[in-house]
Protein backbone atom coordinates (compact mmCIF):
# COMPACT_ATOMS: atom_id res chain seq x y z
CA UNK A 1 0.00 0.00 0.00
CA UNK A 2 1.14 3.26 -0.73
CA UNK A 3 1.52 5.96 2.39
CA UNK A 4 3.29 9.07 2.59
CA UNK A 5 6.04 8.30 0.19
CA UNK A 6 6.51 9.45 -2.99
CA UNK A 7 4.07 12.01 -3.92
CA UNK A 8 1.94 10.74 -6.77
CA UNK A 9 0.92 13.11 -9.17
CA UNK A 10 0.20 14.55 -12.75
CA UNK A 11 2.00 17.01 -15.07
CA UNK A 12 0.97 20.41 -14.55
CA UNK A 13 -1.83 21.80 -11.90
CA UNK A 14 -1.44 24.01 -9.57
CA UNK A 15 -1.23 24.06 -5.91
CA UNK A 16 -4.21 26.30 -5.07
CA UNK A 17 -4.90 28.78 -1.74
CA UNK A 18 -6.89 26.41 0.19
CA UNK A 19 -9.23 28.39 1.98
CA UNK A 20 -10.38 25.69 4.15
CA UNK A 21 -9.50 26.48 7.70
CA UNK A 22 -12.57 27.65 9.40
CA UNK A 23 -14.50 25.04 7.95
CA UNK A 24 -12.39 22.21 8.25
CA UNK A 25 -13.02 21.53 11.83
CA UNK A 26 -16.61 22.79 12.54
CA UNK A 27 -18.99 19.96 13.06
CA UNK A 28 -21.72 18.94 10.31
CA UNK A 29 -24.82 20.69 11.59
CA UNK A 30 -28.00 19.68 10.37
CA UNK A 31 -30.37 22.51 9.76
CA UNK A 32 -33.81 22.48 10.89
CA UNK A 33 -36.49 23.51 8.71
CA UNK A 34 -38.17 26.80 9.80
CA UNK A 35 -40.36 27.76 7.02
CA UNK A 36 -41.70 26.20 3.70
CA UNK A 37 -39.68 23.49 1.88
CA UNK A 38 -40.26 23.50 -2.00
CA UNK A 39 -39.02 19.84 -2.86
CA UNK A 40 -38.27 19.25 -6.32
CA UNK A 41 -40.49 16.76 -7.62
CA UNK A 42 -37.11 15.45 -9.69
CA UNK A 43 -34.10 14.59 -8.28
CA UNK A 44 -31.82 15.30 -10.86
CA UNK A 45 -33.05 18.00 -13.78
CA UNK A 46 -35.42 16.15 -15.79
CA UNK A 47 -35.54 12.61 -14.83
CA UNK A 48 -39.64 11.91 -14.69
CA UNK A 49 -41.57 11.09 -11.65
CA UNK A 50 -44.91 11.16 -10.71
CA UNK A 51 -46.41 12.36 -7.70
CA UNK A 52 -48.00 10.21 -4.83
CA UNK A 53 -49.40 12.82 -2.64
CA UNK A 54 -51.92 15.26 -3.41
CA UNK A 55 -52.44 18.62 -1.89
CA UNK A 56 -53.81 18.16 2.03
CA UNK A 57 -51.80 15.02 2.71
CA UNK A 58 -49.84 14.76 5.71
CA UNK A 59 -46.45 13.28 5.21
CA UNK A 60 -43.56 12.01 7.47
CA UNK A 61 -39.80 12.06 6.87
CA UNK A 62 -38.67 9.57 4.32
CA UNK A 63 -42.40 9.09 2.79
CA UNK A 64 -42.05 9.30 -0.69
CA UNK A 65 -43.86 12.21 -2.62
CA UNK A 66 -43.04 11.23 -6.16
CA UNK A 67 -42.31 7.62 -7.69
CA UNK A 68 -40.02 7.01 -10.87
CA UNK A 69 -41.65 7.29 -14.04
CA UNK A 70 -38.68 6.24 -16.26
CA UNK A 71 -35.91 3.48 -15.60
CA UNK A 72 -33.09 6.07 -15.01
CA UNK A 73 -35.40 7.95 -12.61
CA UNK A 74 -35.88 7.76 -8.50
CA UNK A 75 -37.98 8.29 -6.09
CA UNK A 76 -38.43 11.75 -4.59
CA UNK A 77 -38.98 11.53 -0.55
CA UNK A 78 -40.28 14.07 1.99
CA UNK A 79 -36.93 15.84 4.10
CA UNK A 80 -39.53 16.24 7.04
CA UNK A 81 -42.78 15.43 8.62
CA UNK A 82 -45.59 18.04 7.88
CA UNK A 83 -48.23 18.53 5.06
CA UNK A 84 -48.26 19.36 1.39
CA UNK A 85 -49.94 22.56 0.73
CA UNK A 86 -49.81 22.71 -2.99
CA UNK A 87 -47.45 22.01 -6.12
CA UNK A 88 -45.71 24.57 -7.67
CA UNK A 89 -42.46 24.85 -9.24
CA UNK A 90 -39.08 26.57 -7.70
CA UNK A 91 -35.52 27.69 -9.07
CA UNK A 92 -32.26 25.63 -8.72
CA UNK A 93 -29.02 26.13 -10.11
CA UNK A 94 -28.14 23.45 -12.14
CA UNK A 95 -31.81 22.64 -14.13
CA UNK A 96 -33.54 26.26 -13.44
CA UNK A 97 -37.43 26.51 -12.95
CA UNK A 98 -38.70 22.65 -12.11
CA UNK A 99 -41.80 21.49 -10.64
CA UNK A 100 -41.81 20.85 -6.93
CA UNK A 101 -44.36 19.91 -3.91
CA UNK A 102 -44.43 22.63 -1.16
CA UNK A 103 -44.07 20.94 2.29
CA UNK A 104 -45.19 22.93 5.00
CA UNK A 105 -43.11 21.20 7.72
CA UNK A 106 -44.94 20.68 11.34
CA UNK A 107 -42.01 20.50 13.47
CA UNK A 108 -43.19 17.13 14.86
CA UNK A 109 -39.59 15.42 12.92
CA UNK A 110 -41.85 12.36 12.41
CA UNK A 111 -40.21 9.91 9.85
CA UNK A 112 -40.91 6.51 8.44
CA UNK A 113 -39.58 3.32 9.89
CA UNK A 114 -36.28 2.26 8.71
CA UNK A 115 -35.76 -1.17 6.89
CA UNK A 116 -31.88 -1.76 7.69
CA UNK A 117 -32.30 -5.03 5.83
CA UNK A 118 -32.37 -5.48 1.84
CA UNK A 119 -31.65 -8.97 0.22
CA UNK A 120 -28.22 -8.13 -2.42
CA UNK A 121 -30.95 -9.03 -5.51
CA UNK A 122 -32.67 -5.76 -4.48
CA UNK A 123 -29.37 -4.13 -4.32
CA UNK A 124 -30.43 -1.53 -7.35
CA UNK A 125 -33.68 -1.22 -6.65
CA UNK A 126 -32.84 -0.12 -3.09
CA UNK A 127 -30.68 2.66 -4.37
CA UNK A 128 -33.82 3.53 -6.39
CA UNK A 129 -36.23 3.87 -3.75
CA UNK A 130 -34.12 5.64 -1.32
CA UNK A 131 -33.29 8.24 -4.08
CA UNK A 132 -29.35 8.24 -4.27
CA UNK A 133 -27.70 10.21 -6.75
CA UNK A 134 -24.48 10.48 -8.19
CA UNK A 135 -23.11 14.34 -8.44
CA UNK A 136 -20.55 13.55 -10.97
CA UNK A 137 -21.34 12.27 -13.20
CA UNK A 138 -24.97 13.83 -12.72
CA UNK A 139 -27.25 10.92 -12.68
CA UNK A 140 -29.03 8.04 -10.77
CA UNK A 141 -26.38 5.98 -8.91
CA UNK A 142 -28.59 2.53 -10.48
CA UNK A 143 -27.85 3.67 -13.60
CA UNK A 144 -24.42 4.40 -13.05
CA UNK A 145 -23.84 1.15 -11.58
CA UNK A 146 -25.86 -0.84 -13.89
CA UNK A 147 -23.45 1.17 -17.01
CA UNK A 148 -20.72 0.20 -15.03
CA UNK A 149 -21.28 -3.42 -14.86
CA UNK A 150 -22.52 -3.67 -18.65
CA UNK A 151 -19.21 -2.11 -19.43
CA UNK A 152 -17.08 -4.76 -17.21
CA UNK A 153 -15.40 -2.43 -15.11
CA UNK A 154 -12.75 -3.81 -12.45
CA UNK A 155 -11.46 -0.76 -11.21
CA UNK A 156 -13.33 1.13 -8.15
CA UNK A 157 -11.87 4.85 -7.44
CA UNK A 158 -13.95 6.53 -4.76
CA UNK A 159 -12.83 10.34 -5.66
CA UNK A 160 -12.60 12.16 -1.55
CA UNK A 161 -9.87 14.51 -3.09
CA UNK A 162 -11.80 17.65 -3.13
CA UNK A 163 -9.17 20.37 -4.43
CA UNK A 164 -10.90 22.98 -5.07
CA UNK A 165 -10.61 25.82 -2.57
CA UNK A 166 -12.83 26.73 0.37
CA UNK A 167 -14.14 22.50 0.19
CA UNK A 168 -14.16 20.84 2.71
CA UNK A 169 -17.91 18.38 3.07
CA UNK A 170 -15.92 15.30 1.81
CA UNK A 171 -13.08 16.23 4.86
CA UNK A 172 -16.08 16.33 7.55
CA UNK A 173 -17.75 13.23 6.31
CA UNK A 174 -14.79 10.80 6.63
CA UNK A 175 -14.10 12.52 9.85
CA UNK A 176 -17.80 11.70 11.27
CA UNK A 177 -18.92 8.38 9.48
CA UNK A 178 -15.71 6.64 8.42
CA UNK A 179 -16.93 2.64 9.11
CA UNK A 180 -19.54 3.29 6.83
CA UNK A 181 -18.14 5.13 4.03
CA UNK A 182 -16.25 2.13 4.13
CA UNK A 183 -18.61 -0.46 4.67
CA UNK A 184 -20.53 1.58 1.55
CA UNK A 185 -18.11 1.26 -0.58
CA UNK A 186 -17.76 -2.57 -0.08
CA UNK A 187 -21.45 -2.72 -1.04
CA UNK A 188 -21.00 -0.50 -4.46
CA UNK A 189 -17.79 -2.62 -5.20
CA UNK A 190 -19.14 -5.83 -4.55
CA UNK A 191 -22.15 -4.82 -6.83
CA UNK A 192 -20.09 -3.65 -9.82
CA UNK A 193 -17.67 -6.75 -9.12
CA UNK A 194 -15.10 -5.16 -8.65
CA UNK A 195 -11.48 -6.53 -8.36
CA UNK A 196 -9.62 -3.57 -7.24
CA UNK A 197 -10.80 -0.49 -5.10
CA UNK A 198 -8.59 2.51 -4.24
CA UNK A 199 -10.09 5.32 -1.79
CA UNK A 200 -8.05 8.37 -3.19
CA UNK A 201 -8.35 10.84 -0.49
CA UNK A 202 -5.94 14.12 0.73
CA UNK A 203 -2.34 13.56 2.03
CA UNK A 204 -2.26 16.25 4.05
CA UNK A 205 -4.54 15.11 7.33
CA UNK A 206 -2.66 11.81 8.07
CA UNK A 207 -4.30 11.41 11.61
CA UNK A 208 -7.77 10.81 8.94
CA UNK A 209 -5.64 8.89 6.35
CA UNK A 210 -4.23 6.41 9.55
CA UNK A 211 -7.93 6.61 11.10
CA UNK A 212 -9.47 5.39 7.32
CA UNK A 213 -6.67 2.98 6.73
CA UNK A 214 -7.34 1.39 10.01
CA UNK A 215 -10.78 1.36 9.28
CA UNK A 216 -10.14 -0.36 5.66
CA UNK A 217 -7.84 -3.20 7.04
CA UNK A 218 -9.05 -6.65 5.92
CA UNK A 219 -11.23 -5.16 3.60
CA UNK A 220 -10.96 -4.94 -0.30
CA UNK A 221 -10.46 -0.85 0.00
CA UNK A 222 -6.89 0.67 -0.59
CA UNK A 223 -6.52 4.24 1.09
CA UNK A 224 -4.52 6.11 -1.38
CA UNK A 225 -3.37 9.47 0.12
CA UNK A 226 -2.84 11.67 -2.74
CA UNK A 227 -1.26 15.30 -2.96
CA UNK A 228 -4.15 18.23 -3.31
CA UNK A 229 -3.43 19.86 -6.40
CA UNK A 230 -5.70 21.33 -8.55
CA UNK A 231 -7.61 19.44 -10.32
CA UNK A 232 -6.47 16.15 -9.01
CA UNK A 233 -10.20 15.76 -8.22
CA UNK A 234 -11.24 15.25 -11.63
CA UNK A 235 -11.69 11.57 -12.88
CA UNK A 236 -9.56 11.94 -16.15
CA UNK A 237 -6.63 13.19 -14.38
CA UNK A 238 -7.30 10.44 -11.48
CA UNK A 239 -7.54 7.81 -13.45
CA UNK A 240 -4.01 8.85 -15.18
CA UNK A 241 -2.30 9.61 -11.66
CA UNK A 242 -3.16 6.06 -10.02
CA UNK A 243 -3.56 3.80 -12.94
CA UNK A 244 -1.10 5.71 -15.67
CA UNK A 245 -4.46 5.21 -17.56
CA UNK A 246 -5.63 7.97 -20.45
CA UNK A 247 -9.37 8.35 -20.98
CA UNK A 248 -9.58 8.38 -24.78
CA UNK A 249 -10.90 11.69 -26.05
CA UNK A 250 -14.82 11.39 -26.50
CA UNK A 251 -14.53 8.43 -24.30
CA UNK A 252 -15.96 7.56 -21.10
CA UNK A 253 -13.99 6.24 -17.97
CA UNK A 254 -16.44 3.47 -18.35
CA UNK A 255 -14.51 2.33 -21.54
CA UNK A 256 -11.10 2.06 -19.71
CA UNK A 257 -13.04 -0.47 -17.12
CA UNK A 258 -12.87 2.11 -14.28
CA UNK A 259 -15.60 4.06 -12.31
CA UNK A 260 -14.71 6.68 -10.45
CA UNK A 261 -17.32 7.67 -7.50
CA UNK A 262 -17.33 11.44 -5.34
CA UNK A 263 -17.71 10.55 -1.84
CA UNK A 264 -20.84 12.30 -1.93
CA UNK A 265 -22.24 8.88 -3.62
CA UNK A 266 -21.14 6.70 -1.49
CA UNK A 267 -22.24 8.79 1.77
CA UNK A 268 -25.74 8.69 0.15
CA UNK A 269 -25.43 4.89 -0.80
CA UNK A 270 -24.41 4.76 3.16
CA UNK A 271 -27.88 6.67 4.52
CA UNK A 272 -29.65 4.18 2.13
CA UNK A 273 -28.18 0.92 2.12
CA UNK A 274 -26.70 0.66 6.19
CA UNK A 275 -29.15 2.97 7.41
CA UNK A 276 -32.34 2.27 5.43
CA UNK A 277 -33.11 5.80 5.01
CA UNK A 278 -34.47 7.75 1.96
CA UNK A 279 -31.64 10.72 1.48
CA UNK A 280 -33.71 13.39 1.82
CA UNK A 281 -31.01 16.17 2.84
CA UNK A 282 -27.88 17.61 1.26
CA UNK A 283 -24.43 17.44 2.88
CA UNK A 284 -22.46 21.42 1.65
CA UNK A 285 -20.03 23.56 2.13
CA UNK A 286 -20.96 26.47 2.87
CA UNK A 287 -18.56 29.18 3.02
CA UNK A 288 -16.72 32.59 1.48
CA UNK A 289 -15.57 35.50 2.11
CA UNK A 290 -18.58 37.20 4.33
CA UNK A 291 -19.71 34.68 6.47
CA UNK A 292 -20.04 34.77 9.93
CA UNK A 293 -20.62 30.87 10.64
CA UNK A 294 -19.08 29.37 7.48
CA UNK A 295 -19.22 24.85 7.69
CA UNK A 296 -20.62 22.03 6.42
CA UNK A 297 -24.73 21.81 6.89
CA UNK A 298 -27.03 18.89 6.25
CA UNK A 299 -29.74 20.66 4.84
CA UNK A 300 -33.32 19.40 3.93
CA UNK A 301 -34.27 19.10 0.12
CA UNK A 302 -35.48 22.21 -0.52
CA UNK A 303 -35.03 24.85 1.67
CA UNK A 304 -34.50 28.15 -0.14
CA UNK A 305 -31.01 29.42 -0.42
CA UNK A 306 -32.21 33.02 1.02
CA UNK A 307 -32.66 30.93 4.46
CA UNK A 308 -29.58 29.32 4.44
CA UNK A 309 -28.05 32.69 4.00
CA UNK A 310 -29.80 34.20 6.84
CA UNK A 311 -28.78 31.02 9.24
CA UNK A 312 -25.01 31.32 8.43
CA UNK A 313 -25.10 34.87 8.83
CA UNK A 314 -23.38 37.53 5.68
CA UNK A 315 -21.63 39.78 7.39
CA UNK A 316 -21.52 42.06 4.40
CA UNK A 317 -23.84 42.57 1.47
CA UNK A 318 -23.41 38.89 -0.64
CA UNK A 319 -22.17 40.23 -4.37
CA UNK A 320 -22.18 36.60 -6.26
CA UNK A 321 -23.04 33.00 -5.14
CA UNK A 322 -21.33 30.69 -6.71
CA UNK A 323 -23.22 26.68 -6.37
CA UNK A 324 -20.15 23.92 -6.46
CA UNK A 325 -16.44 25.13 -6.42
CA UNK A 326 -14.87 28.42 -6.96
CA UNK A 327 -13.29 27.41 -10.26
CA UNK A 328 -16.27 25.02 -11.91
CA UNK A 329 -19.16 26.21 -9.41
CA UNK A 330 -22.05 27.59 -11.42
CA UNK A 331 -23.41 31.66 -10.58
CA UNK A 332 -26.66 31.30 -8.31
CA UNK A 333 -28.35 34.23 -10.28
CA UNK A 334 -31.79 33.85 -7.71
CA UNK A 335 -31.26 33.37 -3.81
CA UNK A 336 -34.84 32.19 -3.59
CA UNK A 337 -33.36 29.16 -5.60
CA UNK A 338 -33.45 26.17 -3.48
CA UNK A 339 -31.05 23.04 -2.14
CA UNK A 340 -31.07 20.44 -4.41
CA UNK A 341 -29.85 16.60 -3.73
CA UNK A 342 -26.22 17.35 -5.41
CA UNK A 343 -25.66 20.72 -3.97
CA UNK A 344 -21.88 20.16 -2.61
CA UNK A 345 -21.20 23.86 -1.59
CA UNK A 346 -22.92 27.44 -1.34
CA UNK A 347 -19.59 30.06 -2.14
CA UNK A 348 -20.78 33.12 -1.19
CA UNK A 349 -18.36 36.60 -2.20
CA UNK A 350 -18.79 39.98 -1.17
CA UNK A 351 -16.47 41.10 -3.88
CA UNK A 352 -18.07 40.86 -7.46
CA UNK A 353 -15.53 39.86 -10.07
CA UNK A 354 -14.30 42.37 -12.36
CA UNK A 355 -11.89 40.96 -14.91
CA UNK A 356 -10.18 43.66 -17.03
CA UNK A 357 -8.94 41.44 -19.74
CA UNK A 358 -5.96 42.67 -21.92
CA UNK A 359 -4.29 40.72 -24.54
CA UNK A 360 -2.34 38.04 -24.14
CA UNK A 361 1.10 38.40 -22.76
CA UNK A 362 2.38 35.01 -23.87
CA UNK A 363 3.26 34.27 -20.30
CA UNK A 364 2.73 30.54 -21.18
CA UNK A 365 1.24 30.32 -17.98
CA UNK A 366 -2.13 28.36 -19.02
CA UNK A 367 0.18 25.94 -21.31
CA UNK A 368 2.24 25.05 -18.32
CA UNK A 369 -1.05 24.45 -16.14
CA UNK A 370 -3.17 22.64 -17.75
CA UNK A 371 -3.39 19.82 -16.65
CA UNK A 372 -4.27 17.64 -20.25
CA UNK A 373 -1.81 19.46 -22.09
CA UNK A 374 -3.78 22.08 -24.34
CA UNK A 375 -2.57 25.42 -25.22
CA UNK A 376 -5.96 27.46 -23.95
CA UNK A 377 -4.87 30.57 -25.76
CA UNK A 378 -5.11 29.16 -29.55
CA UNK A 379 -8.38 27.13 -28.43
CA UNK A 380 -9.43 30.76 -27.71
CA UNK A 381 -8.92 32.36 -30.74
CA UNK A 382 -11.06 29.39 -32.10
CA UNK A 383 -13.98 31.23 -30.72
CA UNK A 384 -13.89 33.84 -33.49
CA UNK A 385 -13.57 31.70 -36.23
CA UNK A 386 -16.66 30.44 -38.24
CA UNK A 387 -15.56 26.59 -39.02
CA UNK A 388 -13.89 24.35 -36.67
CA UNK A 389 -11.53 21.61 -37.74
CA UNK A 390 -11.62 18.28 -36.63
CA UNK A 391 -8.13 18.52 -35.28
CA UNK A 392 -9.84 21.63 -32.97
CA UNK A 393 -12.67 20.33 -31.67
CA UNK A 394 -10.60 17.28 -31.03
CA UNK A 395 -8.96 19.34 -28.81
CA UNK A 396 -11.85 21.39 -27.44
CA UNK A 397 -13.18 18.02 -26.43
CA UNK A 398 -10.53 17.21 -24.24
CA UNK A 399 -10.63 19.88 -22.14
CA UNK A 400 -11.88 18.88 -18.54
CA UNK A 401 -13.01 22.31 -18.12
CA UNK A 402 -11.42 22.97 -14.81
CA UNK A 403 -11.15 26.40 -14.93
CA UNK A 404 -7.18 26.62 -14.51
CA UNK A 405 -6.42 28.31 -17.43
CA UNK A 406 -8.65 31.35 -16.63
CA UNK A 407 -6.89 31.66 -12.97
CA UNK A 408 -3.85 31.85 -13.61
CA UNK A 409 -4.08 34.39 -16.83
CA UNK A 410 -2.37 37.70 -15.61
CA UNK A 411 -4.40 39.12 -18.54
CA UNK A 412 -7.36 38.18 -16.81
CA UNK A 413 -8.33 36.41 -20.15
CA UNK A 414 -11.60 34.48 -19.98
CA UNK A 415 -10.09 30.98 -21.65
CA UNK A 416 -12.40 28.63 -20.03
CA UNK A 417 -15.72 30.14 -20.64
CA UNK A 418 -14.83 31.23 -24.12
CA UNK A 419 -13.29 27.17 -24.43
CA UNK A 420 -16.70 25.75 -22.96
CA UNK A 421 -18.86 28.19 -25.58
CA UNK A 422 -17.23 27.19 -28.16
CA UNK A 423 -17.17 23.27 -27.35
CA UNK A 424 -20.57 23.41 -27.53
CA UNK A 425 -21.21 25.47 -30.39
CA UNK A 426 -18.69 22.98 -32.25
CA UNK A 427 -21.37 19.85 -30.48
CA UNK A 428 -24.42 22.17 -31.85
CA UNK A 429 -25.56 23.07 -28.69
CA UNK A 430 -26.42 25.84 -26.75
CA UNK A 431 -23.66 28.57 -25.85
CA UNK A 432 -24.69 30.36 -23.14
CA UNK A 433 -22.62 30.15 -20.53
CA UNK A 434 -23.49 28.84 -16.61
CA UNK A 435 -19.95 28.90 -14.63
CA UNK A 436 -18.58 31.52 -12.30
CA UNK A 437 -16.14 32.92 -14.96
CA UNK A 438 -18.28 33.41 -17.83
S1 LIG B 1 -10.17 24.56 -18.62
FE1 LIG B 1 -9.50 23.17 -20.27
S2 LIG B 1 -7.94 24.30 -21.38
FE2 LIG B 1 -8.21 25.34 -19.40
S3 LIG B 1 -6.65 24.44 -18.07
FE3 LIG B 1 -8.54 23.24 -17.77
S4 LIG B 1 -8.38 21.54 -19.22
FE4 LIG B 1 -6.86 23.07 -19.86
S1 LIG C 1 -1.86 32.72 -19.33
FE1 LIG C 1 -2.97 34.36 -20.39
S2 LIG C 1 -1.40 35.83 -20.92
FE2 LIG C 1 -0.32 33.92 -20.42
S3 LIG C 1 -0.12 32.84 -22.39
FE3 LIG C 1 -2.03 32.12 -21.49
S4 LIG C 1 -3.60 33.48 -22.36
FE4 LIG C 1 -1.63 34.49 -22.68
Amino acid sequence: MYLFGTRQTFEGGLYLPDHKTRTAKRPIETLAPTGPLMVPLSALGELPTTPVVAPGDRVIEGQPLAMPAAPESLCVSAPTSGRIVRFDHVWTALDGLVPCAVLEPDGLGESAAVRRQWESDLFLTELVEKGVVCPNPRKAAHVLIAEAVAAGVTELIVNALETEPYLTADLRTMVEMPARLIEATCEIADAIGALRVRFAMPDRHRRLVRRMVSEAAGRLVEIVPLAEKYPQCHPTVLIKTLLEVEVPIGRSMLDVGVLVVPLAMIRAAAEALLDGRAVTHAVLTVSGDCLERPGTYRVPVGTPIQRLLDHVGPTAPIAQIVSGGPLTGVGVQRPDAVVTIDASALLCFSRPPEPQPIECIHCGWCVEDCPVGLEPVSLLQLEAMERISVEDRERLLACIDCGLCSYVCPSELPLAAAIRRTRRRAAGGPTKATGPNP
